[in-house]
């Protein structure tokens, strides 16, 4: 049986990017985690190329633009907008 499978007109131009909310934690003891802490423009503290969003999980601004979730594993962003600190996965 042959599937047959309907042609897609054009894709659309981007897809919608993943967003994935951190998870906001106590502020760690220091030297026991990596932070990153980003005082620059903006609220974006890496940026890659990657199809995902990580949002701060108490104000929900961008931290993390398209850098892969395996990427940055077990780091600690201090959220520029609310001084939330967000963890990523481990
Ligand atoms: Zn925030």
């Amino acid at each position: 049986m042959a599937k047959k499978k309907p042609r897609a007109k054009k894709p659309p131009r981007r897809q919608p990017k993943r967003r994935i909310q951190l998870m906001v934690i106590p502020e760690p003891e220091p030297n026991t985690r990596s932070v990153l802490i980003y005082t620059g423009e903006g609220t974006v503290v890496m940026r890659g190329e990657a199809n995902v969003v990580m949002e701060c999980g108490n104000c929900g601004v961008p931290l993390v633009d398209g850098v892969p979730v395996g990427n940055i594993l077990s780091i600690v962003f201090k959220c520029p907008n609310c001084g939330a600190f967000n963890e990523t996965l481990a």
